[in-house]
């Protein structure tokens, strides 16, 4: 157990879901290029660092030393099975890079409280690593501009720099080269989780072998082009935006999970505008008209038996925030910043 040293900051930071995902042909270097417009959700991780520092000499970098994480919260046997806690954990990676660039010891303990499904398609690994660069900036009080931290956050990771970010974004490379978009209005989701999560690489691999088996005159669908998509998020019309929402990644996802289909299905059926799978999947959501249509759409897919759980969210919502112990700031409570929103409605 590392001992603490001083308050903990804390940092909120958004899933992502994709509203167009265009994936480009394996490149010889095993990447994809991807064309693809992201949009923040008020589901949040919640990430705490506190430092360990003891001034005491220095600090393993992947020993039992720094930076140690832990899962706080209600920690689910899945959160348990599949978040590391070592080095693998892009948390920890994110506290080495700031730590470097810093030129000091990641002498922290990192907690993440995490809502975000565990590879769910909403980037929950990203954004814990963007909360742990934005909380770890403000505890050690560096003098850092965004642009620095973006620019450390698309290093750790492709869709780091989007966590930190938020809002709605047009990112193409690996994702992490990001434009804001122009989005004034509030969209409206429900996001279908799953008991089960689907491997990033392993659904990017799935579409390179239906791309390279399918029949010439039968080639696999490809999304459009992303034009229209921004142009609807700038309209804030869902309706126009629904016929537009694809994802190159679906047909992958869906092969591997053929019940994608059903939940998909159920969520049109329920009243939702459209659904499509968010990134690699398996997370489903589906846009609707309005809240209140989604609270609907919520209950209603919530008892069709074709996922694990339902959320009603909305975006776009910005992104990582420090929402206690900035040192920087005063401390929440009476006559402090208000509490922080306390995100999407939950349907058990
Ligand atoms: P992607 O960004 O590729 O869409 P995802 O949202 O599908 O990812 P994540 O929850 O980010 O999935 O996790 C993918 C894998 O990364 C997990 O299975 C886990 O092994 C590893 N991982 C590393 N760090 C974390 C973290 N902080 N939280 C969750 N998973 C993590």
């Amino acid at each position: 157990m590392l001992s603490a040293v001083g308050p903990p900051v804390t940092v909120r930071v958004p899933a992502k879901i994709n509203l167009h995902l265009a994936v480009g042909d394996l490149r010889p270097d095993g990447y994809h290029d991807l064309v693809t417009v992201f949009q923040a959700l008020n589901l949040f991780d919640e990430i705490s660092v506190v430092s360990t520092h003891t001034g005491r000499g220095p600090v393993d970098r992947i020993g039992p030393g720094a930076p140690g994480i832990e899962l706080l919260g209600d920690v689910t046997d899945a959160q348990r099975a599949d978040v590391p806690l070592d080095a693998s954990n892009l948390a920890w990676k994110a506290a080495v890079a700031l730590a470097e660039v810093a030129g000091r010891e990641p002498d922290v303990r990192i907690g993440l409280r995490k809502s975000i499904p565990v590879a769910g398609g909403m980037a929950g690994g990203s954004a814990d690593a963007a909360g742990t660069l934005l909380a770890l900036a403000a505890l050690w009080r560096l003098d850092l501009g965004r642009e620095a931290l973006m620019e450390v956050a698309a290093g750790v990771g492709s869709d780091v720099a989007f966590a930190l970010h938020g809002g709605t974004a047009l990112g193409t490379g690996r994702g992490e080269n990001l434009v804001p978009v122009l989005s004034r209005h509030t969209f409206h989701w429900v996001v279908a989780l799953q008991d089960h999560g689907l491997s990033t690489p392993a659904v990017f691999g799935e579409l390179d072998r239906l791309r390279a088996t399918s029949a010439a005159d039968t080639p696999v669908k490809r999304v459009g082009s992303v034009e229209p998509v921004l142009e609807a998020v700038a309209s804030g019309e869902a309706r126009s935006l629904a016929l537009l929402l694809g994802n190159d990644l679906q047909a992958a996802a869906v092969s591997m999970d053929p019940g994608l289909r059903r939940t998909l299905r159920a969520g049109v059926t329920a009243g939702a505008l459209a659904g499509v799978v968010s990134g690699s999947g398996p997370t489903c959501v589906f846009l609707c008209a309005d809240g209140p249509s989604a609270v609907r759409v919520a209950a209603e897919l919530s008892g069709a038996g074709v996922c694990r759980t339902v959320r009603v969210a909305h975006g776009p919502v910005p992104g990582a925030k420090v929402i206690d112990g900035d040192p920087a700031r005063p401390p929440r409570g009476p006559g402090g910043p208000p509490a922080p929103d306390p995100g999407p409605n939950m349907y058990a």
